[in-house]
């Protein structure tokens, strides 16, 4: 009779750790998240398995402390996708499902899970409530029509009305969901015959595991693509998981949902909620029929699954950038294969990763070339040059002339600057300081309203200085352009515009769906911000949009940056203009020559891929080929690159392994630490990881106590 758990802890350490059962009569089964003694503190941990033996002698053996049923146990499902990313990412099992359960959920304390739906009672049913309290009137009424669900109130700010009811005695929380055959609405678009034929090519294949890349034009009616496969899927009872970047970008897209497939459970889940809601509603997985979360949603338990859709695949923001670095793209990928059940990526960019595959025949390519609104041109590009024209505060004759045409004609404008804060740094003109950061090795950022410098990798933040540290002079200048600095300078070049900045410094998620709102009322006529703006908008009478700085990523020692550049400025370029007013793309650059503008002008996605896929072969960069860093952390830069020497000589010389010479990273100090890494590279996957399953394990043997290390498997960013 097995006596003893065997169960999995969020250590550094790739092993599992053994504890006696409570009652031994009582095998648990695997999954069950129980609370253990760890060293000198307690841990929750989840069981693998129970077994008779343990090689830990039974002296040494300790108890289990508790089993924590109050939560249900990881299901078997999940369990094995996080085998799949221990394996593939070469990180512990226990810090893997440690990342991907809920952090209230793998907490000790008792977690009391809320019934999800507010019904009438009797009391309700006959109740009238004053004429006065219109908020609890209608919500009486909508409940007369049936239950409605905790998510759906909170996204419609009825909870207070809510407690009302209840307090009064009309409305209950409940256990019990609504009935599941609510009849779906008929107002559907009239599919394009591009949708059309996508469906019509990927109805016979929804019921087995496969990749669709969808390539479609910035509103081509990808969404739209996506709600037809889920109704499809709802009709077979099968659940659907859609991946999206950033909820945050798109607050309109949870009600779009939501009212295309009343009386369905559609669940969210992304990081933007509070702890509480987001253990509620990763709870709620299970039974719901849609499920729209951002990359941790990846990880959610859904036992009917029948669709997985990742929009916007290209997007960087599927990839966690600390702890496990995961693509929550290819975790889903895995997971379809694992469950079976077909995979849709979505991309008006895609990337160029998946765009090989598909030409390759891997994965399915289906390609939507036409607008879902006729009437809806693809807008002109054009370039000022910034060689031969004059410029004033960063902003050239043509892009000042065309913001004050748009603003003559009562359109609306976006400017694009990469660079958020007043200025990117403070220079003194006399000994040329400019504004160091103590701790990394950047400079701090001049956020001029706040009165303060700033550093955007470590979060230092200093008073302005009134004079220069290193020479004492006072008379210190901004260097360069940031957002900031260009709404006071478009401030004064059109004294009668009215003028909003975006960017993270101003934007919280909430104030996101009030500026859409206000640029929609029309009381905004320039939107300042980073591309992080390009991202979510979809404002029909914003018909111009001006783009200041592109010159960096052209010629980045990143050789993804233009891959990046590209897929931002057709973003942009698909979004001005969407209504019948036709667009105009005004980019400022020094390199009006470069390739990459040829392709952007005609609009040419698969040109331009199939160019940098070639450059990318000729260089044997990815995905021709595949890469793992090893990164390393210490106090000095000798210590980091002498850890990097020493593993890099632990692998084995095999003929497809290259082994780069270890180097400092891009940003090599930050935080007071020095970063350093050691690039791996191969065109053989099956080959590379088979290194790393050697190695990995020895890494912790020669590691000097004060150096820390990581593994990147397929890093976007180095
Ligand atoms: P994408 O995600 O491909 O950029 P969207 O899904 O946002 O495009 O669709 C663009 C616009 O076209 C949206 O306003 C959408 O409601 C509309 N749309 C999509 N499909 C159709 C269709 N078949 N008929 C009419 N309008 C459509
Ligand atoms: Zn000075
Ligand atoms: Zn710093």
């Amino acid at each position: 009779m097995p006596s003893i758990a065997r169960v999995a802890l969020d250590t550094p350490l790739s092993r599992l750790f053994d504890y006696r059962l409570l009652a031994p009569a009582h095998p648990l089964p695997a999954g069950t998240l129980v609370e253990v003694p760890f060293g000198r503190t307690r841990q929750v941990g989840v069981v693998l398995e129970c077994v008779d033996d343990s090689p830990v002698a039974a002296g040494k053996l300790k108890s289990l402390l508790r089993v924590l049923d109050d939560r249900p146990p990881v299901s078997p499902e999940i369990l094995k996708l996080a085998r799949f990313c221990a394996d593939y990412y070469h990180h512990p099992l226990g810090a893997i499902l440690a990342a991907a359960l809920p952090p209230r959920l793998r907490a000790a304390t008792p977690f009391q899970a809320d019934t999800p739906w507010l019904v009438l009672t009797a009391d309700g049913q006959s109740a009238e409530p004053s004429a006065r309290a219109r908020g609890q009137r209608a919500l009486l009424d909508a409940l007369k029509a049936g239950p409605l669900a905790r998510e759906v109130l909170r996204a419609n700010q009825q909870m207070r009305h809510a407690a009302t009811l209840v307090g009064t005695g009309w409305a209950t929380w409940s256990r019990t969901p609504p009935a599941q055959d609510a009849p779906l609405p008929t107002s559907r678009p009239t599919l394009t015959p591009d949708q059309l034929a996508t469906l019509d090519a990927m109805r016979p294949a929804l019921d087995r595991f496969g990749v669709h890349l969808v390539h479609g034009v910035t509103g081509s009616g990808k969404t739209e693509l996506y709600l037809n496969l889920i109704a499809d899927r709802l009709a077979a009872g099968r659940q659907t998981l859609v991946l999206i970047p950033e909820i945050a970008l798109t607050p309109q897209l949870e009600g779009h949902f939501r009212a295309r497939f009343p009386g369905r459970r559609i669940v969210a889940l992304h990081s933007g909620l509070g702890e509480k809601e987001r253990a509620e509603n990763w709870l709620a997985a299970p039974d719901c029929d849609v499920l729209l979360g951002t990359r941790l949603a990846v990880f959610a338990p859904l036992p009917r699954l029948g669709l997985i859709a990742v929009d916007e695949e290209h997007d960087g923001s599927f990839k966690q950038q600390d702890g496990l670095r995961y693509s929550a793209r290819d975790v889903a990928i895995a997971r379809g294969k694992q469950t079976k059940v077909p995979v849709v990526l979505g991309s008006a960019t895609p990337s160029l990763e998946s765009y090989a595959q598909a030409l390759a025949g891997r994965y399915q390519l289906h390609t939507l070339t036409t607008r879902a609104h006729p009437e809806a041109r693809l807008p002109d590009i054009e370039l000022a040059d910034l060689r031969h024209l004059p410029q004033d505060n960063g902003l050239t004759r043509p892009a000042v002339q065309a913001l004050t045409d748009a603003l003559a004609r009562g359109e609306q404008s976006l400017v694009f600057l990469n660079r958020r804060g007043y200025a990117p740094a403070l220079y003194c003109p006399s000994c040329a300081w400019v504004s160091p950061c103590p701790h990394c090795s950047a400079r701090l950022v001049l956020h001029r309203r706040a009165c303060r410098l700033r550093c955007h990798h470590c979060g230092f933040d200093t008073a302005i200085p009134h004079a220069c540290p290193s020479c004492g002079n006072p008379d210190l200048k901004p260097l360069g352009q940031g957002t900031q600095r260009l709404e006071e300078t478009l401030g004064a070049l059109l004294p009668q515009a009215r003028i909003r900045r975006i960017d993270r410094d101003t934007m919280q998620p909430r104030a996101w769906a009030a500026l859409g709102e206000a640029v929609r009322a029309r009381e905004v006529d320039i939107l300042v911000g980073t591309q992080m703006l390009a991202k979510g908008h979809d404002f029909p009478d914003m018909t111009l949009a001006l783009i200041l700085d592109t010159d960096g990523a052209l010629y980045s020692p990143d050789f993804r940056a233009t891959e990046r550049l590209f897929a931002q400025l057709m973003q942009v370029a698909g979004r001005a203009g969407r209504a019948d007013k036709p667009g105009r793309v005004l980019i400022q650059t020094a390199f009006p020559d470069h390739p990459l503008f040829r392709y952007l002008q005609r609009h040419d996605y698969p040109g331009h891929a199939r160019a940098l896929l070639a450059e990318r072969r000729q260089l044997d960069l990815p995905p021709h080929t595949r890469q793992v860093l090893l990164r390393a952390e210490a106090p000095s830069m000798d210590a980091a690159l002498a850890f990097l020497r020493r593993a890099a000589a632990l692998l084995p010389a095999h003929p497809a392994l290259s082994i780069y010479a270890p180097t400092p990273a891009p940003m090599a100090r930050v935080a007071n630490l020095e970063r350093a890494q050691l690039l791996l590279q191969s065109p053989s996957r099956p080959a590379l990881h088979a290194c790393l399953y050697d190695w990995t394990p020895q890494l912790d043997g020669i590691r000097p106590r004060v150096t820390r290390w990581s593994l990147d498997i397929d890093p976007l960013a180095f």
